[in-house]
Formats: C-alpha cells, sequence, structure tokens
C-alpha cells in the first residue's frame, strides 16, 4: 500500500461514535470503576486519545514502534537528551538547528554532557570523533540554511558498529521524503511545527523510536519531565499530516522550478538545493530520499546585507519571518536573523554568507512565486546598484533570464 493511502486509513474512526475525524478529548483526567481499572486512560499528562491517535499515526508514517508528541520541536529533542547521562559525549552535525546548538551548549553541558560537532557530510568525521564515551550521533540532513545531506545509511553503521544511537532530525525532509528509521537510525525527531503541521499554526515536536524498548524509555521522559501537546493542538497536527504527501509534492515542485530559474539568473551567485545537479550532494539525496524538499537557498553577486536586505523587504508573496513550511510561502535572511548569534568568521565557515536568503517555497502558483522574486530582484539590484557595480561584473540588465 503507497504511504498516501495507509496514512489516511491509519487515522482511526471514533469507536463510540463512529465520527470519520478524530475527537478532540479536552479533559484532564478519566473516570475510574475501581483504582486501577479504567479505558485505557488515567491522567491526561500520561495519555490522551487525541494525542495517542496522533502519536500512533507518526509512528507508522516513520516506520518505527513509539510515536511521542511534545509542546515544540526542541521539546521533542531535550526529551531525547535525558537518555544521556553525566560523563556521555555526543557527535553532532557541525550546522546544528540553532535551538539544539543552545540546548546543548547552554543546558546540557553544564550536566557534563560534551558535544563534538562535524561535517557530517563525511561520515568518516563522524568515525574519527567517537571516543568510548560517544553515546549518541545526532544528524540533521538536510541541513540549515545550505542544505547539506547526509548518507544516514553509511552513518548508521558507524553508529551500531559503535553502540551509539543515531537520532535524526528529519524536519527538513519529513516522512513523506526521507523516512531515517527504515535506512538504519534508532530515533526521528520533528519539529511539527515545520512541514507536518504544514499550515505555521502550532509549535509542536514528535518522537518516533524504531525499538519499543527505547521507546518506553522517552516515553517515560515524556511522562516525567511533563512536556506534553495538548488535545487541541495534537488534533491539528493529524489534521495537517492528512495532506501532507499532496502539500509535500507540490513544494519540492514549486522548489525544483524556483531553484532553477534562480541559477540562471544574473544576479544570483549560489544556490542551494539538493535537486539541483550542480549540488555537492545531490547523488546521495537521490538515494536515500524520495524528493529534494521545499527549502532552496541562495546569494547574490552583490555579497552583501543590504543587497540581501532589499530583496526580502521587497517580495509580496514571500512573507519576510522565521519557520518554514506552511503552505504561504516564507523568506528570511540568517545572517541577520536565525544566525544572528553566530560569529561572522564561523558563519561565512559554514556557507552562509552575508547575501544568503532562505526561501521556504509555499504553495501557490510557481510562476507567480517567481514573478515574485524577479521583481524583487530587479528592485535590489535599482536600490544597490552603486554597490552592485562596485562589488561584481555582473551585467547591469536583467534581460537574460530564463523563463
Ligand atoms: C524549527 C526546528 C527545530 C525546533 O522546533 P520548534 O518546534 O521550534 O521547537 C528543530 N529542528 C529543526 C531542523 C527546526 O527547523
Amino acid at each position: 500500500m503507497q504511504d498516501s493511502t495507509k496514512l489516511i486509513h491509519s487515522i482511526p474512526v471514533d469507536e463510540l461514535t463512529g465520527a470519520i475525524s478524530v475527537p478532540i478529548y479536552q479533559t484532564s483526567t478519566f473516570v475510574q470503576e475501581a483504582p486501577g481499572i479504567n479505558k485505557g486512560y488515567d491522567y491526561a499528562r500520561s495519555g490522551n486519545p487525541t494525542r495517542a491517535a496522533l502519536e500512533s499515526i507518526v509512528a507508522e508514517l516513520e516506520e518505527g514502534t513509539v510515536g511521542l508528541a511534545f509542546g515544540s520541536g526542541l521539546a521533542a529533542i531535550d526529551a531525547v537528551l535525558k537518555l544521556l547521562k553525566s560523563g556521555d559525549e555526543i557527535i553532532a552535525v557541525d550546522d546544528i538547528y540553532g535551538g539544539a546548538f543552545r540546548l546543548f551548549t547552554q543546558v546540557y553541558e553544564k550536566f557534563g554532557i560534551t558535544v563534538h560537532y562535524v561535517d557530517a557530510t563525511h561520515p568518516e568525521n563522524i568515525f574519527n570523533a567517537i571516543t568510548p564515551n560517544t553515546r549518541l550521533i545526532w544528524i540533521e540532513t538536510p541541513t540549515n540554511p545550505t542544505l547539506k545531506i547526509a548518507d544516514i545509511q553509511a552513518i548508521a553503521v558507524i553508529a551500531k558498529s559503535n553502540r551509539c544511537l543515531l537520532c535524526v532530525d528529519n524536519t527538513f525532509a519529513s516522512p513523506a521524503l526521507q523516512k531515517p528509521l527504515s535506512l538504519g537510525a534508532d530515533i526521528v525527531v520533528h519539529s511539527a511545527t515545520k512541514y507536518l503541521g504544514g499550515h505555521s499554526d502550532i509549535i509542536a515536536g514528535l518522537v518516533v523510536a524504531k525499538d519499543p524498548e527505547l521507546g518506553a524509555k522517552i516515553k517515560f521522559m515524556q511522562n516525567a519531565c511533563g512536556n506534553i501537546l495538548g488535545p487541541f493542538d495534537s488534533w491539528l497536527l493529524i489534521r495537517g499530516i492528512e495532506t501532507l504527501p499532496l502539500r509535500i509534492k507540490q513544494h519540492c515542485s514549486n522548489a525544483q522550478a524556483i531553484a532553477e530559474w534562480l541559477e540562471a539568473h544574473p544576479a544570483v551567485d549560489k544556490v542551494f538545493y539538493p535537486g539541483l545537479q550542480s549540488h555537492p550532494n545531490h547523488q546521495i539525496a537521490k538515494k536515500q530520499s524520495r524528493g529534494f524538499g521545499g527549502i532552496v537557498s541562495f546569494t547574490l553577486k552583490n555579497d552583501t546585507e543590504a543587497a540581501a536586505t532589499a530583496v526580502v523587504t521587497s517580495t509580496k508573496l514571500f512573507k519576510l519571518a522565521e519557520s518554514l513550511g506552511g503552505i504561504k510561502s516564507l523568506l528570511c535572511h540568517p545572517a541577520q536573523m536565525t544566525h544572528k548569534s553566530i560569529p561572522d568568521k564561523k558563519r561565512h565557515a559554514a556557507g552562509v554568507s552575508d547575501s544568503l536568503i532562505r526561501l521556504s517555497v509555499g504553495l501557490e502558483d510557481v510562476e507567480d512565486l517567481i514573478e515574485d522574486l524577479k521583481e524583487s530582484l530587479v528592485k535590489q539590484q535599482k536600490n544597490t546598484t552603486f554597490g552592485y557595480i562596485f562589488e561584481s561584473e555582473a551585467p547591469l540588465t536583467l534581460q537574460k533570464e530564463t523563463n
């Protein structure tokens, strides 16, 4: 059975009433017949039927055994880190999500957990960083915002042979494109705020474990630490997931067209999109995922903050905002937004240059999106003409655009 069919039919019909939509069980507690005798639920932190429906849908979608829903992506990440103890070490991808980096360094390091950051596009970097204390390997693929791809299967082999857990943050790809657990990972985490929710209307996080015992340990943390997703947000997330395969298909095709169009634009320097032949990890992306996602980043020949600001403040359809993965197209300027706290030198080394712009390509008509970008690139050129001529040899007219 194909994913889209499986997904739609993994959403249960309500046994009590036959309701085709999962009911929102807005309750804190459940009546018991006698102490300890109940219908599977006693207190809603430990379990809620709406949340439970979501958790089993996502476990199935990620091909794992235990799914768990949290109040945010970071809460999901936090629950996984709580598997560790003082003295343990983590190897993490060097361009990790900023909030995860903050959690690792400012919260967990003081409890004696050490993190080593490596470029995960070369699995041998992970192998070389392993010590007898390494317990967890943490990767994101594709990464933010330069969309680097790590070979999940190769890294899973390294993890297994060294008795480490491999956790993949699958937020950017979503299970519609990539199934890390089937490629050998132990745990998947999501910021469900992004593609799984898909409508920019909730903050939510998910964990899925491959092994039931490991899943039970994380479930213990969910209950013991209490960072659960509420029933209404669980319901909104189910509603979002129902259309995931359909939405992702359109995100991918829009993003591919925009990436190709940008690559041919005279004002654009580099384009980062795993679906482009020019992307250094294109082959691995093709091997391990069904599509290349909805995020496209690019830099300008006029590689200045001013030029990028001119673009991100002049688009009409692409709204300037943090976050990604929703139906409405968004764009952001990492140097002044998501990556502002990273020192310039470190940021440049990671490929996030001053003009880098990240697009979260939405579900609008792709011709309209391209028109929006076209106009804003012309405006950028006019607004910063002096810098443009001065800093690059690029032609002044933008006549030669393809498409
Ligand atoms: C947004 C994001 C997170 C954090 O999720 P929240 O829902 O904002 O807590 C974690 N990982 C990645 C890759 C993200 O994009």
